[in-house]
């Protein structure tokens, strides 16, 4: 075997041996950081794009989730954010996810709620490249979550809505508390933070944390 070979073998067993460690382990999770996103209604969609379906631009962890090529605007009393980027596909109510500093600069009153919880959602206004649409409620600050399988939620012992901790090491090490289990078939184990609660902490997307749960099955 070349050298060249020998490493590669070496480097590719790493990442194996790698993988199958966090497979044994549920506690430790992959993060995903969320910057500002737009989820919108098909209704909502046709209107802004004057399209039928966002375009795939890559696809993220959670099974069947896109970021798309598609762009908007967003609007708020004290100011606008250009190239806010749709993530499709379509769901049944738009929804705004922004930072507590981005609502700063917006103008807007944010709850943070879990997503889909619209009811006390903040107005907002979006602006696409052929219309604009003025929602009631639809701007919120994501609260933090972890997305879980079935399997991973069995032997983690929680249940979907359950709340855990998460600790984060490095310079920045902290544990956040209140992170809402979001247990459904489909999904990957990933924490979901937004911008301000990761560089507050210190994380990236595509680090590991670890969920604190006492003992896993
Ligand atoms: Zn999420």
């Amino acid at each position: 075997m070349t050298a060249a070979n020998q490493e590669l073998v070496e480097r590719v067993t790493r990442l194996v041996v790698e993988a199958l460690r966090e497979h044994a382990d549920p506690r430790r999770v992959l993060l995903g950081v969320s910057n500002r996103h737009v989820h919108l209604s098909l209704e909502d969609f046709r209107t802004l794009f004057g399209a039928d379906a966002p375009t795939v631009k890559a696809h993220v962890v959670q099974h069947g989730e896109f970021a798309a090529n598609e762009v908007v605007t967003l609007v708020g009393p004290k100011g606008m954010m250009d190239r806010v980027r749709v993530m499709g596909p379509c769901r049944s109510r738009s929804q705004v996810e922004l930072s507590r500093t981005d609502c700063y600069a917006l103008g807007i009153k944010a709850p943070v709620a879990q997503s889909g919880h619209l009811d006390d959602a903040a107005p907002i206004t979006i602006i696409g490249p052929k219309g604009r649409v003025d929602l009631d409620h639809a701007a919120i600050i994501a609260a933090r979550h972890v997305h879980l399988g079935p399997e991973d939620a069995r032997r983690l012992g929680v249940k979907d809505q359950d709340l855990v901790s998460v600790r984060i090491e490095g310079d920045r090490a902290a544990v956040l508390d209140n992170v809402i289990c979001r247990v459904k078939d489909n999904f990957t184990s990933e924490v979901h933070l937004d911008t301000d609660e990761a560089n507050a902490v210190g994380v990236r997307s595509g680090d590991r944390v670890t969920i604190l749960v006492d003992g896993i099955c």
